[in-house]
């Protein structure tokens, strides 16, 4: 279950006494779980609220900004936040350019000679992604699971139709196959293999409970 924002807790903390306030409204407005703006308003009711903040000079244009944690070096104001993304991407290029990287053939090159890095760097992203993933609102992130459903469905069905490998045991080629592109989609995988999406997802759990895939 993810913190409530400083915003959120001051919202909750206005409406302590309003009658007319629902919380499970609010709950769902936010994508959080009832129980956890419960839990808030009880320890409010019983200790009132403060929270502590830090003022930090915003990475961007210099002025103190209002941030949770007093060590952060990235700090930036709402409306400096774009700057921010705006020069992290050009950080990010001129690193590959210092790198000799400006195609994305460089950045495959890259990967191969860099296997261990790429790995972290994926596995960063991945933890990204799913923090920001529960954080959504409901209705976004059922939108965004029955895409998921969609795309499996759609390729389990065109790699079931030209697996011409289905059903036979698995050799220690593949096994090879399966563990060298474990990052790759296992749709993909599958289509070298003349296998379906689902055999071999379920090779990887096979392959990971053996300790032979270490991510
Ligand atoms: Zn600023």
């Amino acid at each position: 279950m993810r913190r409530l924002t400083d915003d959120e807790m001051a919202e909750i903390w206005r409406h302590m006494d309003d009658p007319s306030w629902v919380a499970s409204d609010y709950a769902r407005e936010i994508g959080v779980d009832q129980s956890l703006i419960n839990h808030h308003r009880r320890r409010m009711r019983e200790q009132g609220w403060s929270s502590r903040i830090y003022w930090v000079p915003c990475s961007v244009c210099g002025e103190l900004a209002i941030q949770r944690s007093p060590g952060i070096k990235t700090a930036a104001h709402p409306a400096c936040r774009i700057a921010r993304t705006r020069r992290n991407l050009k950080a990010k290029q001129d690193r590959r350019k210092e790198r000799g990287i400006t195609s994305t053939e460089d950045v495959r090159r890259w990967r191969e000679q860099n296997p261990d890095r790429n790995r972290e760097f994926r596995r960063k992203d991945l933890e990204r992604v799913k923090a920001k993933f529960k954080t959504l609102p409901d209705e976004q992130r059922n939108e965004i699971i029955d895409k998921l459903h969609a795309y499996d469905s759609e390729q389990q069905a065109a790699t079931q139709k030209d697996a011409n490998n289905h059903g036979s045991l698995w050799t220690a080629d593949e096994d090879a196959i399966v563990i060298e592109r474990i990052n790759d989609p296992a749709s993909d995988v599958a289509r070298q293999l003349g296998r379906t999406m689902w055999s071999v997802r379920g090779r990887r759990v096979t392959l990971r409970k053996r300790g032979l895939i270490d991510d």
